[in-house]
């Protein structure tokens, strides 16, 4: 089964009315790791939320968070002349974090969607994304089919509130309780699939090539499950900061920065 949201998501973003905002996420208390990329100035700060845990958009390099979003962060602040603060917290703390104002802004890979879009505003999207499905290299499982057959009995690990979660959790409908279980960070549910605990791992593309890299004996399967859209997104009363960071963002992608950072992170297949 695969779904194309993107053609959707693109309008429902354009269109953005004016939508009450959600109010089902829950806040939870995170260690936080806050690394500003330069010297404290008189600038105006732009802090951005992620989850450090999401190779090549996020990840750690020593003591620094890189990736993709960190760069294209850092573009977007320079343009802005605001001094870039990237804040690590859980993936499901972000949306969250911003709707209150902890946080100016949500970076970590983040696909639209429309529930998403009923709790926060989306910049124009930078990225795109695919769920992939990972299992071990003689996993019967073929594609992603085998998996939501009506008598098959797969387990699947994904990470907590992504949208590998909210797909395979949709889709196997009443089964879901039984067969997807939820890990704080897409390593654990690779961990998990490694263990023999699962019997595939649902996750964005790019994360699962550098996990599989990483680990073996897995490989991804070549059926897609989604197709999805990353964006930035920000609190629903922040339009301000929306339009100037989505100003500045669509001269990056303009002028070829944005796709110079991408290709920087994605060796080009
Ligand atoms: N793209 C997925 C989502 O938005 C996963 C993002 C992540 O794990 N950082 O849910």
């Amino acid at each position: 089964m695969k779904r194309i949201l993107a053609i959707v998501l693109a309008v429902a973003m354009i269109a953005s009315v004016a939508v009450l905002a959600g109010c089902g996420n829950k806040a939870s208390n995170t260690t936080e790791t806050t690394i500003a990329t330069e010297p404290a100035s008189a600038k105006g700060k732009l802090t951005m939320a992620t989850n450090a845990y999401f190779p090549p958009y996020e990840y750690y390099e020593g003591e620094k968070i890189v990736g993709i979003d960190a760069d294209v962060a850092k573009a977007i602040a320079d343009k802005l002349g605001m001094e870039l603060e990237i804040v690590d917290i859980e993936f499901d703390s972000i949306i969250a974090g911003v709707q209150t104002g902890k946080y100016d802004m949500g970076m970590a890979g983040m696909t639209v969607t429309e529930e998403r879009l009923k709790s926060v505003d989306f910049s124009t999207s930078y990225a795109k994304g695919i769920q992939s499905v990972i299992v071990t290299e003689n996993s019967p499982i073929k594609s992603i089919d085998d998996i939501l057959a009506k008598d098959a009995n797969y387990k699947v690990g994904v990470q907590l509130s992504t949208t590998g979660d909210i797909y395979i959790t949709d889709d196997l409908g009443d089964a879901a309780a039984e067969r997807v279980t939820e890990f704080q960070t897409g390593n654990d549910a690779v961990a998990a699939l490694s263990s023999g605990k699962v019997d595939a791992v649902i996750i964005d593309n790019e994360p699962a090539k550098s996990y599989v890299a990483a680990t073996a004996g897995l490989k991804i399967l070549d059926t897609e499950y989604v197709s999805e859209d990353y964006a930035i997104c920000f609190a629903k009363s922040n339009t301000e900061l929306k339009d100037k960071v989505n100003a500045a963002l669509e001269e990056l992608i303009k002028d070829g920065t944005v796709k110079s950072i991408v290709d920087k992170y994605i060796t080009a297949k």
